[in-house]
C-alpha cells in the first residue's frame, strides 16, 4: 500500500485498512485544520488505488475485515469509481465486512438519493461527517465553506440513504465570544440530522493553521478547561437524541465522556457538574492532542 504524506482517519476506523482514494481534501481552507496543508487535492488514478488492494491481497491474504476510504473527502469521487472500488474490495475480500467513507457536506448534497442508495448497496456502511459547528457565524467565521442549513440538508440526506452517520462537533470552536451560540446552535444541528453516532472534539490550534495566527494576535480568544465543560454542558442540556451513540473521550478531551442518548444524558450532566466542582480528573494541557 503506498501512502503520500500523513493519512489521517477516525479513531474508530483503527483497525481498518484506509485505501487513499484521494489526496488531501478539495476545500483545504477551515481555518482550525492542519491535516492537509501541505497536499495538493488531487483523485488518485484507478490503477493506483487498484493496484494498492491486489498488492495488499498478495501480501498479506485476508489482512482486515474493515476497510477506510480516505483523504478528506473520498467521497467526492464519482460514485461509478467509487463502485469501482467498492466492488474491487469486496471481489478480493470476500469477507470484507464494514466499509467507512470520510464525507464532506457539499459531497453528499452531489450526490442524488439513488447515489447514496448505490453506494449503500455496494458496501458503504459508514460515512464521517465534520459539522463542527451548527452555528452560522462559527461556520463562517471558521471558513467550513457551508451554512447551517446545507449541514442540515447533508446530514438528513445521509441519514435518508441507510448509511450510518458518525457526525462530530469541536468544543471551543467559536471561542470565548462565540461560545453559547457554537453550543446551542451545534445542538440545534444534531438534533436535527439525529446522527447515528456524535463524537465531540476539543479545538487544539497547532502552528501553520490561520486560526494559531488570529489567537497569536488577539482576535480569538481560547476557552479554558472550565468554559469548554460550561460549554459541553449547554451544548448536551440543549441535545435530544433518539438513538445515539455518543462519544467524548478523545485525546484531545480535557474530560472523557461516554454514553448513549437519550438514556444516559443525566449522567452525562452529572459527570460534567462534578467535574466542575472538582477538575482532578481533567486531562493536562500538555496531554491533549489531535
Ligand atoms: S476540516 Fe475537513 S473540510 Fe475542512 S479543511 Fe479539514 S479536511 Fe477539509
Amino acid at each position: 500500500m503506498r501512502y503520500e504524506g500523513a493519512v489521517y482517519r477516525p479513531p474508530s476506523e483503527a483497525r481498518s485498512l484506509i485505501i487513499q482514494t484521494t489526496i488531501g481534501c478539495s476545500h483545504n481552507q477551515c481555518t482550525f485544520c492542519y491535516m492537509y496543508k501541505e497536499k495538493k487535492f488531487r483523485v488518485r488514478k484507478m490503477e493506483a488505488i487498484l493496484a494498492d488492494l491486489q498488492d495488499v491481497k498478495a501480501q498479506y491474504g485476508d489482512i482486515t475485515n474493515n476497510f477506510f476510504l480516505a483523504d478528506g473527502n473520498a467521497l467526492c469521487l464519482g460514485t461509478d469509481k467509487l463502485i469501482t472500488i467498492l466492488k474491487t474490495i469486496k471481489t478480493l475480500f470476500p469477507s470484507s465486512g464494514r466499509i467507512g467513507i470520510y464525507a464532506a457536506p457539499k459531497d453528499i448534497l452531489n450526490k442524488t438519493p439513488e447515489d447514496l442508495s448505490l453506494l449503500k448497496a455496494n458496501g458503504i456502511e459508514i460515512a464521517y461527517l465534520g459539522i463542527e459547528s451548527g452555528s452560522d457565524k462559527v461556520l463562517k467565521d471558521v471558513n467550513k465553506g457551508v451554512t447551517q442549513q446545507e449541514m442540515v440538508e447533508a446530514g438528513q440526506k445521509l441519514k435518508a440513504s441507510g448509511i450510518k452517520l458518525s457526525t462530530m462537533v469541536i468544543s471551543g470552536l467559536g471561542g470565548s465570544a462565540d461560545w453559547e451560540l457554537h453550543a446551542e446552535e451545534s445542538a440545534k444541528v444534531v438534533n436535527a440530522i439525529q446522527p447515528d453516532y456524535l463524537a465531540l472534539l476539543t479545538l487544539l490550534t497547532p502552528e501553520g493553521t490561520p486560526l494559531y495566527d488570529s489567537i497569536q494576535n488577539g482576535t480569538f480568544k481560547l476557552l479554558d478547561p472550565t468554559d469548554v465543560l460550561v460549554e459541553t454542558r449547554r451544548m448536551l442540556e440543549k441535545i435530544e437524541l433518539n438513538d445515539c451513540v455518543f462519544r467524548s473521550n478523545h485525546v484531545s478531551n480535557y474530560l472523557s465522556l461516554a454514553g448513549h442518548f437519550p438514556e444516559d444524558k443525566p449522567k452525562l450532566l452529572d459527570a460534567i457538574d462534578h467535574s466542575l466542582g472538582d477538575q482532578r480528573h481533567l486531562r493536562d494541557e500538555w496531554m491533549r492532542q489531535l
